[in-house]
């Protein structure tokens, strides 16, 4: 049996993935382990075990997250011997950059290489004076959802808390946001919309969220990120206790007939089940808004008959819809709505007085939108095989 066909839908685990699927160790070829992804409290153990007062972690912390530093002979406030010993036994490493694209409309996706050659994608969308950054959480996914293109690609395995991390630096090397500025910063978001589940890879997103969000280092507040989830119940409740960000739901469809097709995970946790999560997740968080993430799909949710029930499905809970033009990819089995489908969809629900902005794609010309990701490893492989599968 394949590892996909074992996670599969609806013996899909409750909260994480077998062991197979764990991040390899976070060590490099000489054994050296990599700080990144270490807690704070982590980073002084390891400080302790070589003879250091609980402060070097503190400023190695410092010189980690708010300065970018990539190598020991730059912490200046570091005695030399000191730097000498930390680079024996430590590296700070990031995924390794194999491709840079840059969208018409200047969005940028980086294809990043894990130490076990994994590769994941990782995209920066700029505004006008901010940027959002969409990042990974598996290699893959087990959701097979069926209109994303990621879904199409099975599981290879979970990242680990200094390759979550590690997309967060590597966009910042990139557009030289070090040390962390104090506003004006390009990556001044975060959403978990990228490659794969977060909520069924929750202990190494947990782990990686608490670093980004630490306010002395790369210090982005929990009010900027995002995490997308397509409705694993049970982890929700312990992400709005334990780290509360904001929430995003993959809703898509407003029945459980047409939700468990194209959202298979439905079939596990259907939909009362999970707005009633969201509705605890929004008055556990001072009543903060719950985006709900549809995807337009042309004759199959985008009627006005689907708009006037989803409002339905929503009262109660402080929400915002976000309309979702669907993207296509090569074979994919559906196509966009029409504008006019979508416009009169968001009419409905405006209305009803969600706002419900229509998601612009970008970097569709990079295959970047969203539920365009699909690991370039897992590509080159299948295009060898059959090169009309090429996108
Ligand atoms: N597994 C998580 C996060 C990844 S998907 C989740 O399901 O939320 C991020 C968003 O992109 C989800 O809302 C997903 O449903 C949407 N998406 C997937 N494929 C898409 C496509 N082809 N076009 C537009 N949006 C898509």
């Amino acid at each position: 049996m394949t590892p996909t066909a074992r996670m599969s839908i609806p013996g899909a685990p409750e909260v994480s993935a077998p062991r197979a699927f764990a991040p390899p160790e976070a060590r490099d070829a000489r054994g050296r382990l990599n700080l990144v992804g270490l807690s704070r409290a982590a980073l002084a153990r390891e400080m302790a075990a070589i003879g250091e007062r609980p402060f070097r972690a503190k400023q190695i912390w410092h010189w980690i997250y708010h300065r970018g530093a990539r190598d020991f002979a730059t912490m200046t406030t570091l005695a030399k011997p000191l730097r000498a010993r930390l680079a024996e036994r430590y590296v700070i490493a990031r995924p390794e950059v194999t491709r840079d694209l840059v969208s018409t409309d200047r969005s940028r996706k980086w294809l990043l290489r894990m130490g076990d050659g994994q590769e994941v994608e990782c995209v920066h969308i700029p505004e006008e004076d901010r940027g959002a950054l969409c990042i990974s959480s598996q290699v893959g996914c087990t959701l097979t959802c069926r209109f994303c293109h990621t879904g199409t690609q099975g599981l290879m395995r979970n990242l680990g808390p200094a390759e979550i991390v590690g997309q967060v630096m590597v966009a910042r090397d990139a557009l030289g946001e070090w040390p962390s500025p104090r506003d004006g910063r390009m990556v001044s978001n975060i959403v978990l919309m990228g490659m794969g589940e977060p909520l069924y890879n929750y202990d190494n997103i947990a782990a990686a969220i608490r670093i980004v969000m630490d306010a002395e280092g790369i210090a982005i507040s929990k009010r900027r990120i995002t995490l997308s989830t397509a409705g694993v119940v049970p982890m929700i409740r312990r992400c709005g206790s334990e780290i509360g960000v904001n929430l995003a739901i993959s809703l898509h469809a407003v029945t459980d007939e047409l939700r468990g097709r194209i959202v298979p995970l439905n079939r596990k946790y259907g939909i009362e089940e999970l707005l009633a999560a969201c509705r605890d997740y929004a008055a556990g968080s001072n009543a903060r808004r719950i985006t709900f993430e549809y995807i337009m799909l042309r004759d199959v949710n985008d009627s006005p008959a689907d708009a006037r029930a989803l409002v339905r499905l929503l009262a109660g809970i402080p929400a915002k819809v976000n309309l979702i033009p669907f993207n296509p990819w090569p074979g994919a089995p559906f196509d966009c709505s029409t504008p006019e489908a979508i416009a009169r969809f968001a009419a409905i629900v405006n209305a009803a007085g969600y706002s419900a902005p229509v998601r612009t794609p970008r970097g569709r010309d990079i295959l970047a939108a969203c539920g365009q990701l699909k690991s370039e490893s897992v590509r080159r492989r299948k295009s060898r095989r059959d090169p009309a599968s090429q996108g």
